[in-house]
Formats: structure tokens, C-alpha cells, sequence
């Protein structure tokens, strides 16, 4: 299979590449998801376009009001950020069971949102912390509430020309949270159910 591969330098780069796609580009944050779906032949890209230059969505910051993760954080970011305790727990705790180190070093947390896979599994910690994600494009920004982000496996309400940008949860500083997950074996395990609990 012959595709390109284009390499924005920042996000405006990227939003500009994606303005007028109507398909045949496809976003790769990690590649862990992208590269078994080229392998199989589920999709048959013109071009990839690689965001791991976009380095202003790789940080996680933490205000008065609102945590703020940036999409293109990995699993390990997660797992390891200082600030992710506490409230935030069940996200930390979560991207910690993602596959095994190497899929946490690259797999981040735009691709395991726009994966959409009924197994994802920081998508209940940010569904029960009540999250909102920042979907831009050329055309500006808009805000989706992670429940109002899924419309079924596989699928979501981001158009082709958008990325996710960002993930925000209010700052809740007296609350907890815990993830549990079951799967078929203790590490590297696909979820069969997940739960995370604020
Ligand atoms: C061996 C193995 C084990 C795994 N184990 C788990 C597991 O235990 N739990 C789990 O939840 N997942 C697991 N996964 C799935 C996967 O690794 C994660 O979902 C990961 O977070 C995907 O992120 P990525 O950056 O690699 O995505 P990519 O493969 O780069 O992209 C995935 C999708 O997201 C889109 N995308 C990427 N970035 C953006 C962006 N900024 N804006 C919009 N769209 C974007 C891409 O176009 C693509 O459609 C596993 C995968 C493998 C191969």
C-alpha cells in the first residue's frame, strides 16, 4: 500500500492540511490503533497525517478551576503526572492498564478517544469526571461533552477536518476516584467492563 506522509509542525499546520479532507487523510497521534488497521486493510489512506510534532497539546496543567490535558498526552504521561491524583485517579489509574509499556509510551489520549472502541479505557474515567473536549478546525473551536462524544463503536461526532485538541474536567479538589477494570488476564488485557466511580 503507497500513502504519504505529511508532518505539520504545529496545530494550524495540521488544521490547514485537514481543511478540505474528505476522507483520504487520516490523523496518527501513537500509530498503535492506526498501524494494525493499515495492516488489515481497514483503511486505505491517500495520506497520514502525523501530529507528534505538535508539541503545544503534550501538556497537562492544573489551575483553580480546571485540569487541563492536552490530546496528544500518552498513557505514561497520565500515569506519571503529579497532578493526576486524588480527583483525578481513576484517569491515572486507567491509562496505567492501557496494553503493556510500549503501547502507553506511544498511545495517547486523542487516539484512544477517537478509536472509540467499546473497551477504551480512559473513556470512563472522563465520562464519570465529567470532561469536555475541544474539537478545532480551520473554522474555530467547539466544545463536546465526552458522553455526547461517542455515537457508536467506532464512531463519533468529530467531522474529518477536526482534531481533538484538548481534554478539560472542572477542578474538583475534595473529590476521589477509583477504576476498576476486568479483563481476561491481569496485564494486557482488552477491558470486558471497566468502571470508574467519582
Ligand atoms: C497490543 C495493543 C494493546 C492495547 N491495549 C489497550 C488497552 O488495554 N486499553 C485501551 O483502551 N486501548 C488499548 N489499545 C488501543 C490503543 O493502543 C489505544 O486506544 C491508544 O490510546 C490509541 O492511541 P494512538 O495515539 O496510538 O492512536 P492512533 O493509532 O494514532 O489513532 C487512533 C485514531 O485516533 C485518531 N486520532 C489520533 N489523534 C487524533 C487527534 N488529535 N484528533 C482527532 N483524531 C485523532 C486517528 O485518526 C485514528 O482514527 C491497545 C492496542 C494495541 C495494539
Amino acid at each position: 500500500m503507497r500513502f504519504k506522509t505529511l508532518t505539520p509542525s504545529n496545530s494550524s499546520e495540521a488544521l490547514e492540511i485537514l481543511k478540505n479532507n474528505q476522507g483520504a487523510m487520516i490523523p496518527v497521534a501513537g500509530g498503535t490503533n492506526i498501524l494494525v488497521d493499515l495492516h488489515r486493510a481497514k483503511i486505505k489512506p491517500e495520506a497520514l497525517v502525523d501530529l507528534s510534532r505538535l508539541n503545544e497539546w503534550k501538556e497537562i496543567s492544573l489551575h483553580q478551576e480546571v485540569l487541563e490535558i492536552g490530546s496528544l498526552v500518552t498513557h505514561a504521561d497520565l500515569t506519571n503526572a503529579p497532578c493526576l491524583k486524588g480527583p483525578y485517579a481513576a484517569l491515572s489509574a486507567a491509562a496505567g492498564m492501557v496494553g503493556g509499556p510500549q503501547i502507553r509510551n506511544r498511545g495517547t489520549l486523542a487516539g484512544n478517544l477517537q478509536s472509540a472502541s467499546p473497551a477504551a479505557d480512559t473513556v470512563t474515567p472522563l465520562m464519570a469526571l465529567g470532561a469536555v473536549l475541544s474539537l478545532v478546525s480551520v473554522k474555530g473551536e467547539r466544545e463536546v461533552e465526552a458522553d455526547e462524544f461517542f455515537t457508536g463503536p467506532g464512531k463519533t461526532v468529530k467531522q474529518r477536518d477536526e482534531l481533538i485538541s484538548k481534554v478539560r474536567i472542572k477542578a474538583n479538589p475534595a473529590a476521589r476516584s477509583v477504576f476498576y477494570k476486568i479483563g481476561k488476564r491481569n496485564a494486557m488485557a482488552i477491558s470486558l467492563i471497566n468502571l470508574a466511580a467519582v
